[in-house]
């Protein structure tokens, strides 16, 4: 993508109303634009991060054998009054007659909608278990949304739904998630942790909360050092298999949030030396709730036995919208973003020091046509603009690798690099760079 025909509003200064780094650097990157109160457009480079992020986890939901489907944003309020939700929601809930005059919301979530897509298509045992997912924009009428796209009102959310015939199988779809949701934070170079937390509004007793850990996060956790150095479970994971090892490994060790910490077990349970107690974004949280949803809704199916038994649920959400503001929280420094490979809006930034000029213009068609050939996202500034507001543009959209290509540099046929991530800068030769930097970009696509 050449810069000179692309649309990147980028702002040079900080945003009043933005409070928090991902959300400053999200809008002067012209990632996102907000429409109204937590309602945000996004914008070219935002809506590829969103992509991206959204891939990453429909790959790890797949892996896991959930299956994609896609429930509309609006629902009818009879469904949430079977469940017996509509009451109980809340002003969150954002509530529409249509011209009928019948009630309709903006669904904050899918539980109902998709228990009675179950309820009216499965009939028998034979046919779990089962793991539906969609990606799809919610809707919560926020009382505070803050932080940008960490806390709209408008946001795209992840949400899975498990049915299984027994208690046991249930917890069985539960562990696949929660190995699915290891693999997917790490795969966007989070360290994720799960803590055990509260059920909240969608109810049940077994769940836990993904949490990543930074300073501007809204949740007080608590947690063992040796957490955040806990094995990813591999590619090749069998998801059917045994996954209580995995399970347990990452619950063996003290981890909570607020609402669910013991300061006295905390104490008991880990050295003084290994006691985490920080801020933490939640990323992802995942519920197994039984029969709460389908014994009011009536979701059964047919036993071996012939008889009729409730459908053991779980749901199981991650925050897409806020994972792109949560990766800015645990990926920058004060010059702006610095995107991990796999979220990256794009892996390489080129920047023409002297557009215009024939030889420079031509040394950097070469090396972007070799990018490009080489199957690489790259943005090309071969705008008039001034070097330092190149670099300073290039700093803060956070590209993995600079590539720099002036005069000074041609004349040795040398391109200068720089590694967004670790700072380091080398001279490569114009010949070999789109190779060398290439490579390096495809062995960082996949982090685990
Ligand atoms: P929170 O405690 O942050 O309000 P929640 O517990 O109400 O979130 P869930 O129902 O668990 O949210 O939703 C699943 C995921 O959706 C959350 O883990 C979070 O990543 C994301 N999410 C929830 N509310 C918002 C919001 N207002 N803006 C952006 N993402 C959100
Ligand atoms: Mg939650």
């Amino acid at each position: 993508m050449h810069l000179s025909r692309y649309f990147l509003p980028v702002l040079r200064e900080t945003p009043k109303e933005a409070e928090i780094v991902s959300h400053q650097y999200m809008l002067r990157a012209g990632m996102v634009k907000q429409a109204s109160a937590g309602i945000y457009s996004w914008l070219p480079m935002g809506l590829r991060v969103l992509n991206k992020i959204a891939d990453i986890v429909r790959e790890e939901q797949n892996r896991a054998g959930a299956i994609e489907v896609l429930m509309p944003t609006i629902q009818s309020a009879d469904l949430w009054r079977e469940s017996g939700r509509y009451d109980d929601y809340g002003k969150e809930m954002l509530r529409i007659q249509d011209r009928q005059e019948r009630d309709m919301l903006y669904g904050p979530t899918n539980e109902e909608l998709i228990t009675q897509i179950f309820r009216d298509s499965v009939k028998s045992y034979r046919d779990l278990p089962r793991n539906l997912y969609h990606i799809q924009w919610k809707f919560r009428d926020e009382i505070r949304p803050r932080f940008g796209v960490m806390r709209g009102r408008e946001f795209l959310m992840k949400d899975a739904y498990s049915f299984d015939l027994s208690e046991e199988d249930g917890r069985k779809s539960y562990n696949r998630m929660f190995a699915a949701y290891l693999r997917t934070f790490a795969r966007m170079g989070l360290k994720s942790i799960p803590m055990n937390a509260e059920t909240g509004p969608i109810g049940g007793d077994l769940s836990h909360e993904f949490i990543i850990l930074a300073e501007t996060g809204e949740s007080q956790v608590y947690g063992h050092q040796d957490l955040f150095d806990g094995d990813i479970p591999p590619a090749d994971l069998d998801f059917y298999g045994d996954l209580t090892p995995v399970v347990d490994q990452w619950t063996s060790l003290y981890a909570a949030t607020d609402e669910m910490h013991d300061a006295a077990r905390f104490e008991a349970e880990v050295p003084a030396d290994k006691q985490v107690s920080a801020r933490g974004i939640e990323v992802g949280h995942i519920f197994f709730f039984g029969t709460k949803y389908s014994d009011p809704m009536g979701c059964r199916v047919q036993t071996p036995d012939g008889d009729m038994a409730n459908i053991q649920m779980g749901s199981y959400g991650v925050g897409i919208s806020r994972l792109a503001g949560a990766i800015i929280e645990a990926c920058h420094d004060d010059k702006g973003i610095k995107w991990p490979v796999p979220v990256a809006p794009f892996e390489v930034g080129l920047i023409n020091l002297k557009a215009g000029d024939e030889g420079t213009d031509t040394a950097c068609g070469a090396v972007y046509e070799q990018f490009t050939n080489a199957g690489i996202e790259i943005l090309y500034d071969d705008t008039n603009e001034r070097a330092g507001g190149k670099f300073a543009t290039m700093d803060l959209i956070g590209l993995p690798y600079q590539i720099v290509i002036g005069p000074k540099g041609l004349k040795d046929g040398q391109a200068e690099v720089t590694d967004r991530q670790t700072g380091a800068q080398e001279s490569i030769s114009l010949d070999t760079v789109a190779n060398v930097i290439a490579k390096r970009v495809k062995q960082q696509r996949l982090l685990v």
